[in-house]
């Protein structure tokens, strides 16, 4: 049975402080919401990691990266390197997020890249895919998300369906406030599961977690796992506030 995934992308916000004092409060409110059916994660901005996981401790609560650069040293000013994520203890790494593709030139070729450099770490990539709002107004999301994981996915290993993490965010509905009805996601998701099945097999359709992205809170989380392919929630505004991250593993832990 596939586990529930609480996610919470920061993006660029929190500073050394609100990092310790969240990660701190969240790991003391995990004992007692001990489930093995859920888990949470977040992905704090790059120089924050080491103090999340130094916070963390041996709590269920993981750490992630929101992106990672796709050369492997030297002369890459501001980048960061997959091995210098696993030199920190970093377990998971968000890749191909919308802003990353809008803002830094992000394709689904640098995101395969990216993929197989973090196996080689043993890395869990965290692989966002999603439709633009012209592109769903002009009826094209199935053939997008099928062009998106033909890019990401083509010549990648997979076998058990547990190497990575499917985040399907629609754009038009990150930050904006306006999600996708829980039967918008749902049909993706399952065009999703149907793709790992012909292009891989059961087992890893079965097996691989499928996050949904786009203004999720405590809100319209309960309906949107109540779908059968939503495997869970890439968060950005409302993994912010510890009270409203808290909420969402406990529904998940509920699940
Ligand atoms: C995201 O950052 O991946 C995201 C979905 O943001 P929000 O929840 O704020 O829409």
């Amino acid at each position: 049975m596939r586990k529930i995934i609480i996610a919470g992308n920061w993006k660029m916000n929190k500073g050394l402080a609100e990092t310790r004092e969240f990660v701190s409060s969240v790991v003391y409110a995990l004992i007692n919401i001990r489930s093995n059916r859920v888990l949470p994660l977040i992905a704090p901005a790059y120089p924050f990691l080491h103090e999340a996981l130094r916070e963390r401790g041996g709590s269920a609560l993981q750490i992630a990266a929101q992106d990672v650069s796709l050369n492997n040293d030297g002369a890459f000013t501001g980048e960061v390197s997959v091995s210098m994520l696993a030199s920190l203890g970093i377990k998971y790494c968000i890749i191909g997020h919308s802003e990353r593709r809008q803002y830094h030139g992000e394709t689904d070729s640098s995101v395969r890249v990216k993929m197989l450099k973090l196996f080689e770490q043993k890395i869990t990539p965290i692989v966002c895919i999603g439709e633009s709002l012209a592109q769903r107004d002009a009826d094209q999301t199935s053939g997008v998300i099928i062009s998106q994981l033909n890019g990401c996915l083509s010549e990648i290993p997979l076998v058990t369906g547990t190497e990575i993490i499917i985040a399907y965010e629609p754009v038009w509905a990150i930050g904006t406030g306006r999600t996708a009805t829980p039967q918008q996601a749902q049909e993706v998701h399952a065009l999703i599961r149907k793709w790992l099945v012909e292009n891989y097999a059961p087992a890893v359709a079965e097996n691989m977690p499928i996050l949904y992205g786009g203004s999720v809170k405590p809100d319209n989380l309960v309906e949107l796992l109540a779908c059968e392919d939503i495997d869970g929630g890439l968060i950005g505004g409302a993994s912010l506030k510890a009270e409203d991250f808290l909420a969402m593993v406990k529904i998940g832990s509920n699940n």
